[in-house]
């Protein structure tokens, strides 16, 4: 469907966190990339924060619930999924009830590793999975003044915003 005319009834806002426990030896997934660390997420799939914050806020904005709903972590199916491919049923979901993401704002709470060298690489890759231009995706890294668990490396999380535009009402 061609994207219709936008009308300020059709914008929609949603929100999403998420936190994971950081261990030895795990790879560290950030918006679908490998962020080079000696810690990663200690997960049931990938543990990819961003791209989990990012699922719940496209399904908060659609009020299509949450990420548990679609995924439930019980279920053998969805063992060790990735977060890139949770996304891609979230996009093709979406994509069938005619949504268009206008664009994310997105935050990464970490002490280490420092992310500003990886931070286009981030924003690049989440606006591929996305179909969206890089400047529609944004990304800022904190840390948290050493203060547990983020600011000790023992956690890292990612809070996303998003803005969609939904089909024009009947
Ligand atoms: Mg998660």
């Amino acid at each position: 469907m061609a994207k219709p005319e936008l009308q300020h009834n059709m914008l929609r806002v949603g929100q999403g966190y998420d936190m994971h426990r950081l261990i030895e030896e795990e790879p560290l997934y950030i918006g679908g990339e490998v962020i080079p660390f000696h810690l990663g997420p200690d997960a049931h799939s990938d543990g990819d924060v961003l791209i989990h914050a990012l699922i719940d806020a496209l399904l908060g904005a659609t009020g299509l619930g949450d990420i548990g709903d679609h995924f439930p972590d019980n279920d053998e199916n969805y063992k060790d999924v990735s977060g890139t491919w949770m996304l891609e049923q979230v996009l093709h979901l979406l994509d069938k009830k005619n949504v268009f993401i206008i664009n994310v704002d997105s935050t990464i709470f970490a002490e280490a590793p420092k992310l500003s060298p990886h931070k286009l690489k981030i924003r690049n890759s989440v606006a591929k999975l996305l179909g969206l231009s890089v400047d529609r995706v944004s990304l800022k890294a904190k840390t948290a003044e050493k203060f547990a668990p983020i600011g000790t490396s023992e956690a890292i999380a990612a809070s996303v915003t998003v803005l969609v535009q939904m089909p024009p009402l009947d």
